[in-house]
């Protein structure tokens, strides 16, 4: 049951979220999926997924990533997900699991540099390369000692190896919009009925309130008081 703590974190009658089969997806073609989901639940964060043995492996990673090798952002590992979940974009309703608004904020496909992933996801170090729309190149995921690991998650880190890539500038902030809708947070949460003004609290702030948002200037005055 690799699925088992997802569903039974989920009330599908109420999210909009894919229950996922019980069955693994059998896929034919080699390309493994890679999604990055951009998340303002109770907290703003990045889930950062890897399709493995018929799943989604996700780690929640609160500051996102960071193109800079010298950056190291750690990454909880979370729940595996279903596969289907990789295409979820929308509004999680408020009081439920992960109650907020989600984004595709970048997907494409990766591939292992090791030869035993298996192996490697056991040792807590492996090493990939992203074809995504936003993240390209060389990573690594590392997992640290003795950090929440009480919670049966673990703390992981996630960092760029430096290749034709690397940058240091900050991607979250420079390219926020979703890869497949290229709606912010807030058009998301608008269209989907749900809080528009707190998924604009994950959107940018913009000079000169150019924002297509509703009103984040006067959000932020609010929850700054
Ligand atoms: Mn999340």
């Amino acid at each position: 049951m690799p699925l088992a703590k997802y569903k039974k974190k989920r009330r599908f009658g109420v999210t909009p979220e894919p229950a996922g089969s019980d069955q693994r997806a059998e896929k034919k073609a080699a390309s493994l999926i890679y999604v990055v989901q951009k998340h303002r639940a109770s907290h703003l964060h990045y889930d950062f997924r890897l399709e493995w043995r018929g799943v989604l492996l996700s780690w929640a990673i609160p500051k996102g990533p960071s193109l800079d090798p010298a950056v190291k952002r750690l990454a909880m590992q979370v729940e595996d997900h279903p596969i289907e979940y990789a295409s979820f974009e929308g509004v999680i309703p408020e009081g439920e699991y992960g109650g907020g608004t989600v984004m595709v904020w970048d997907q494409g496909t990766w591939e292992p540099e090791q030869a035993d992933v298996n192996s490697a996801l056991q040792k807590g170090d492996l090493k990939f390369t992203l074809h995504g729309q936003k993240l390209k190149g060389s990573w690594v995921l590392v997992r640290t000692r003795g950090y929440g690991k009480s919670d049966g998650r673990s703390s992981w880190l996630l960092i760029k190896h430096r290749d034709q890539y690397t940058s240091t500038q900050d991607v979250t902030e420079k390219e926020p919009h979703s890869a497949v809708s290229r709606r912010l947070l807030a058009d998301i949460a608008r269209d989907a009925g749900g809080d528009a003004e707190k998924a604009a609290t994950g959107d940018p702030a913009r000079e000169g309130g150019g924002s297509r948002t509703a009103k984040p200037a006067a959000a932020r005055l609010r929850r700054n008081r």
